[in-house]
């Protein structure tokens, strides 16, 4: 028989040792805990052991895991959503920033508002998603859409990864399809969440954006230039995203209490300016950031 769960070396440098960093609930099933290791060569942190590519779906399986949520429910749902038209503006601006015009690729691309506001200002748009409801859902606009890399041909200027990568099992694979659809001078764009954030530090292992097991890799951003730079791109310039330290701040409060099953000590108002620090701290330096934004091209000689 397989076993669900799969021990590795480390993604970034290969290693074989490492040492324990954390145990993480699954924030769906909080008695549920998964080990965070810690690379003794580079320092990176990531799940393992973790499940294997086959056995992962069952964890997305939740009914609330939000990502791809299209209805409003609540008046958290309301805010989300604007929050969400705000972060879809400030991607967009980058993206007119910086690739200009063209073909964009949206990887995990959920139900597609990026897409949609993207073909909107000019771009031709496609994207990649594995939820079969969101896909149907993305098709139903009007944009090409796949199930997998493997399926999709052509060449783009611009490769999105919003909050992504941290979910991809096999890295050297997912890299060898990025170098396959971009052309020489395309942009590759990349938002993962930063486990060294003030807000992370703040929540520890009750800290929302662990996510174990969906999130297998906690990328600092030189981790993430690492890897980038191992498969041939260099880093351009990094952003941030400016919400999420509150959204990370709200559902990280919700976990903790959830966890403890009493009344959690810290004041609302408290873990509020850990959003803020939080946020500042982005602001000043986006390598600080908790979503910190990378904008790579490949590098010349390759
Ligand atoms: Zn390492």
């Amino acid at each position: 028989m397989e076993t669900p769960f799969e021990t590795i070396p480390c993604p970034i440098c290969q290693h074989e040792e490492h040492e324990p960093f954390l145990h993480v609930p699954n924030r769906f099933q909080p008695e549920e805990e998964f080990q965070l290791v810690q690379c003794r060569q580079c320092g990176f942190v990531y799940l393992n052991p973790r499940p294997t590519a086959e056995y992962i779906g069952r964890y997305y399986a939740a009914s609330d895991y939000d990502p791809h949520r299209t209805e409003i429910r609540s008046l958290f749902d309301v805010v989300y959503a604007a929050i969400q038209k705000i972060n879809i503006g400030l991607k967009l601006r980058w993206l007119k920033q910086t690739v200009g015009t063209g073909r964009v690729l949206d990887v995990g691309c959920g139900t597609g508002e990026f897409l949609q506001a993207a073909q909107k200002r000019g771009f031709t748009v496609e994207g990649m998603e594995v939820n079969a409801n969101a896909r149907e859902y993305v098709a139903g606009q009007g944009i090409p859409v796949a199930e997998t890399l493997d399926a999709i041909t052509g060449s783009f200027d611009a490769l999105t990864f919003w909050h992504v990568v941290e979910h991809i099992h096999d890295l050297s694979g997912l890299f060898q399809h990025i170098r396959r659809l971009l052309k020489p001078n395309g942009w590759l764009i990349i938002a993962v969440p930063n486990h060294q954030a003030v807000d992370a530090r703040a929540f520890g292992r009750f800290w929302v954006a662990y996510d174990a097991p969906r999130h297998l890799y906690h990328f600092r951003p030189r981790d993430l230039d690492q890897l980038a730079k191992h498969h041939g791109f260099e880093l351009q310039q990094r952003r941030f995203l400016p919400f999420d330290p509150f959204y990370n701040v709200l559902l990280s409060r919700n976990l903790k209490r959830q966890c403890l099953s009493k009344e959690d000590s810290t004041s609302v108002v408290g873990d509020f300016l850990v959003g803020w620090q939080s946020f500042w701290a982005g602001w000043r330096h986006p390598d600080q950031a908790a979503s910190p934004v990378a904008f790579y091209r490949r590098r010349a000689s390759r």
